[in-house]
């Protein structure tokens, strides 16, 4: 007991990893169009897949749909600070033609009523399952605050859903490089318990753009190659 898992995370931004080939295929594929496709807003509603797709998840109020926007360098392409918990749909946006970036409602707000929650469930349930494009989860995670119990909860629902999901630090520079290297590396510790969880965390801020290109380099890697791009 009290055994550490073998492997060191590597809890790093991420930059180690990025060649500058996969940077400029990350800015390429971002500086792409992006445009709104479709939304569901329950369980029959889901659009059958198509392109590959990228799901963001992650509490109200954590930086998600600024994250969305700054990744495509749009200021408004997903509506920023809405009332937490009001919109429980998930939201379809194309980019470039070779991918689709998927925002998933946000969980964790204060005094969800259960009806709010079990419609969440079943809707990030039925889209998780069997969804054969997804290639990743990016599940996003408040920098100042670390890993909380409602995540914690998304983490084992994600463990089964079969699809690799990764931890993205959000509000990075809210934080100081101490503070960001601890969340880091308690994050990091806390996903090499998780099957299905990525080894690398990355930090980002979508409001002065670090680790910007980093992810955008990791999720190009994911897109439909150029080649295949359809017309
Ligand atoms: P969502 O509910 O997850 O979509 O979160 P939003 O994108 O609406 O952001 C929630 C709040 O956090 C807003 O007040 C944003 O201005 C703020 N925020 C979002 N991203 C950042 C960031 O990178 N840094 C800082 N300091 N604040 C951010």
């Amino acid at each position: 007991m009290g055994h550490q898992p073998a492997h060191e995370p590597k809890a790093l931004s991420a930059s180690g990893t990025a060649t500058p080939a996969s940077l400029e295929a990350g800015r390429l594929l971002f500086a792409a169009e992006s445009k709104f496709s479709t939304a569901a807003g329950g369980p029959d509603s889901i659009p059958r897949p198509t392109l590959p797709e990228i799901a963001f998840a992650g509490r109200s109020n954590v930086g998600k749909s600024s994250l969305i926007n700054a990744l495509v360098g749009r200021t408004s392409l997903v509506r920023v600070s809405r009332t937490p918990g009001r919109t429980q749909q998930i939201n379809f946006f194309e980019l470039g033609g070779r991918m689709m970036l998927v925002d998933l409602p946000g969980y964790g707000f204060a005094k969800a009523p259960k009806q709010v929650v079990a419609a969440w469930n079943a809707l990030v349930e039925t889209y998780l399952r069997g969804r054969t494009t997804l290639q990743r989860t990016i599940l996003l995670i408040d920098g100042r605050h670390g890993i909380k119990d409602s995540d914690r909860i998304t983490m084992s629902m994600l463990d089964m859903s079969a699809v690799q999901y990764q931890l993205v630090l959000t509000k990075a520079d809210k934080v100081g490089v101490k503070a960001l290297a601890d969340v880091l590396a308690a994050a990091g510790n806390e996903a090499a318990r998780h099957p299905a969880a990525h080894p690398d965390i990355m930090a980002v801020s979508a409001w002065n753009g670090d680790g910007l290109p980093e992810l955008r380099a990791t999720l190009a890697a994911l897109a439909q190659p150029l080649s295949e791009k359809r017309p």
